[in-house]
């Protein structure tokens, strides 16, 4: 077998050696970095071969690039390097990966000249002073190949391993069996649609309710795929941490089948969540694990791939076994992993990595996208960008003098953005120029300041320039998809501006176009045109409603044709909706669950039934409720409790809670879960029509019921489960409502008649 590789991505593998340092240090821009490389070459004379193509050979591999410049007058080949301030700060691994860089190339040039030696330069030019910093030394060809081929062997050598590793794991794969002697309901239709997308490159939306093994059902078939549509990774990504959880466990049900399996699987977590150091910075002169980082690196990374399976557990502890950061070992694990199990944000954020790694490696990668009812949400978030006038002037009073000017200058432009609104709340049709231009000047100014000083600067400053640099590069990006607004606050002298993206999908298709496949999975994703174009699916987008395991007979829905929980008629709802919550209670006592629109409907609605009927066992969630909070909660629905607990629709109970068999047999649902009339949201809807036609269900009634059918998605959870969900509105009787509804629901029309006090 024989590979290629370009020169600098050889010396990246082979020869990264020293501390790991992620001190913030202002890098020159892509556009600066071409223009300095231009001033260098300029300034060199007659005779000076720019950008030279250069080749060689090592048994079994082929290395090719291009030398920034090669001066034979003066035999002298050079490596040009752009920066900001001082070049002592340039971190000592990255000189040494820029003297590797050169002297591969030296090598090469040797070799393909005849030179006995070469002079080796590596220029730093500075694009604010342009001034050029040169290190230059002599060296023998002969030494030159030796360092050559010693980077060759190291590549070769994990090369090899890694082609083996891929032809055993496909080898695996192919043997790889459902680990169950038979499909449930349900879960063979998941399957075969999910290979077929990841078998002929579709994008394939899928609506399954749980109870089906939704997560064995789309990795086993994704998986089984791999050998014969050559993928290189998949990405299996959640929106929270239990998904994370069922993806490994139903890994590690089909690795069973084999000892020891070839499929390497990682968990990658969040920094804070793998960090050992919290107190410390990530770089060798405070954190120890940061010290010798990429030294040690090459031995935990082997070690790590030997074993495989690596859970954010495995990791650690191989981690610590060699004395480097957890977390960093996992972000080099991504690159080598055949299947990374990780947040969403990891492939679909601005910056993420396994979408990066993807782009910059050419992967063939598959996505199983997790509870994607979640994504949109979660995206909007992603590409929103925030700035708040209280922190920034508390910012320009502390600010380094050579920053205020440019500061006030952005301060002055701001107070002009809101002069003349009246209102606490107002959607602008663009962003000033003016304060955009005043904005990027202050980016460019702190910039500067940072890479004059970098150390002790103020946390504030830091967290305004990154707030600000996020702000002026989703304001070039602006458009119909995101609004631009500003909110006034109660002195009216101070403002926060909002750019809020509504549709993701502007952001997310370029990403969905890197892959060469992808399912999301949802037990809520209907209308699959609604999840499409706010994701940005590619236009063939495919659909797949899972038969559902459960049948009409275990779940009794009413919906109530004559209560209204409409804003206007809550008063005269509670009475109703109390007593209809007691008669089900006293017909068949046992665990349910009453989600209301807000707060302040469950804690009337609360009081009401308390009162009325106080031997009802009732506990309530609230405003801000910890994480042992919410497990007594759910600890109170036990198999022998009964009572009802009183939440919130869209909250922490409202989906991805487990309460099986008689620890939750019914559900009342006092909400249609839309969305407040708000100015965003109507705002929302506007756009939506404008985009898609179709403003007030996608910015209102699609979310909604999303919420509403998660909520109600609690009662029934495995196939021997019997209950009962009450949909407590007039509304929920509408064709066009009951459409979104699961289809095996058999939706009774049903009215209520309030009982006389003492009947
Ligand atoms: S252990 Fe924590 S502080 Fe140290 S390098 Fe890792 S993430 Fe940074």
């Amino acid at each position: 077998m024989s590979y290629a590789v370009a020169v600098r991505a050889l010396c990246e593998f082979t020869a990264k050696e020293g501390d790991l340092d992620l001190r913030f240090t202002p890098a020159p821009t892509a556009a600066e970095g071409m223009a300095g490389h231009s001033t260098v070459v300029g300034r060199r004379g007659a005779g000076y071969v720019a950008e030279m193509p250069l080749a060689g050979a090592y048994p079994g591999l082929l290395v090719s690039g291009r030398a920034d410049g090669y001066d034979p007058a003066q035999n002298l080949l050079e490596e040009i390097k752009t920066h900001r301030g001082d070049v002592a700060r340039i971190p000592a691994n990255h000189r040494l990966l820029h003297w590797a860089q050169v002297k591969v190339y030296g090598w090469l040039l040797c070799d393909g000249l005849g030179l006995e030696e070469i002079d080796l330069a590596v220029v730093y030019f500075n694009v604010l002073s342009q001034k050029e910093t040169v290190f230059r030394e002599r060296f023998a060809a002969i030494e030159l190949r030796t360092f050559f081929e010693l980077q060759c062997a190291r590549f070769v050598a994990w090369a090899e391993q890694e082609t083996a590793h891929r032809l055993a794991r496909n080898a695996s794969l192919e043997r790889l069996r459902f680990p169950y002697p038979s499909f449930r309901r349900g879960q063979r239709q998941l399957a075969e649609a999910v290979y077929r997308a990841a078998r002929d490159g579709d994008f394939l939306l899928t609506q399954a309710t749980t109870g089906i093994g939704k997560t064995l059902a789309t990795l086993f078939p994704q998986l089984k795929a791999f050998p014969g549509q050559g993928l290189d990774r998949l990405f299996f990504l959640t929106a929270k941490t239990p998904g994370r959880r069922l993806a490994l466990d139903a890994l590690a049900s089909l690795r069973e089948q084999e000892q020891n399996m070839p499929l390497r699987v990682l968990e990658h977590v969040a920094r804070d969540k793998a960090c050992e150091y919290p107190d410390k910075a990530c770089h060798g002169d405070s954190c120890p694990l940061a010290k010798g980082f990429y030294d040690r690196l090459p031995a935990a990374r082997a070690a790590a791939l030997e074993q495989r399976w690596l859970t954010q557990e495995a990791v650690r502890e191989v981690a610590l076994a060699h004395q480097v950061c957890p977390y960093y070992l996992s972000q080099e694990l991504c690159r080598w992993s055949d299947v990374v199990v990780g947040d969403y944000n990891y492939y679909f954020d601005m910056t993420a990595l396994l979408h990066g790694l993807t782009v910059v490696n050419g992967w063939k990668v598959t996505l199983l996208v997790d509870e994607a009812h979640n994504l949109i949400d979660r995206a909007r978030g992603m590409y929103s960008a925030e700035l708040d006038q209280a922190e920034f002037n508390a910012l320009r009073k502390v600010a380094p003098a050579g920053l205020k000017s440019v500061l006030e200058r952005v301060g002055r432009h701001w107070n002009q953005l809101h002069r003349d609104q009246e209102v606490p709340y107002q959607i602008y049709p663009t962003i000033a120029d003016l304060f955009i231009a005043a904005l990027q000047k202050a980016v460019s100014a702190i910039t500067d300041h940072l890479t004059d000083q970098p150390e002790g600067n103020q946390a504030a400053l830091l967290r305004f320039y990154l707030d600000a640099m996020l702000f002026c590069r989703l304001a070039e990006a602006f458009g119909p998809h995101s609004l631009f607004d500003i909110t006034r606050h109660d002195t009216r002298s101070l403002s926060t501006l909002c750019l809020r993206n509504i549709v993701p999908a502007r952001f997310l298709a370029e990403r969905f176009a890197n892959a060469h496949s992808a399912t999301l999975f949802s037990a809520t994703l209907s209308p699959g045109h609604y999840h499409a174009d706010l994701l940005g699916l590619p236009r063939d987008w495919q659909w797949l409603e899972v038969q559902s395991p459960f049948s009409a007979e275990q779940l009794r829905v009413q919906a109530l044709a004559n209560l209204s929980t409409r804003y206007q008629h809550r008063e005269t709802s509670l009475a109703p909706i109390t007593d209809l919550m007691a008669r089900q209670f006293h017909q068949q006592p046992g665990n349910y669950l009453a989600f209301f629109s807000s707060y302040a409907y469950l804690e009337q609605a609360l009081d009401n039934f308390r009162r009325a009927h106080p031997g009802i066992p009732v506990w309530a969630q609230s405003r801000s409720m910890n994480e042992a909070e919410r497990q007594d909660f759910l600890d109170r629905f036990t198999e022998h409790s009964r009572g009802v607990g009183f939440a919130v629709l869209g909250g922490a109970f409202g989906e991805g809670i487990d309460l099986p068999g008689k620890r939750l047999i019914g559900a009342f649902i006092a909400t249609l879960g839309l969305p407040q009339v708000n100015p965003v949201n109507e705002e929302v809807k506007a756009r939506m029509q404008q985009m898609f036609g179709n403003g007030y269900d996608y910015a209102y009634l699609y979310p909604g019921l999303q919420k509403v059918v998660q909520a109600a998605g609690r009662v029934i959870r495995t196939t021997s489960d019997q209950g009962v969900v009450y949909l407590l509105d007039d509304r929920f009787t509408r064709r066009e409502v009951r459409q979104l509804l699961p289809s095996w629901w058999q939706v009774e029309r049903a009215i209520h008649t309030l009982q006389k006090p003492g009947a």
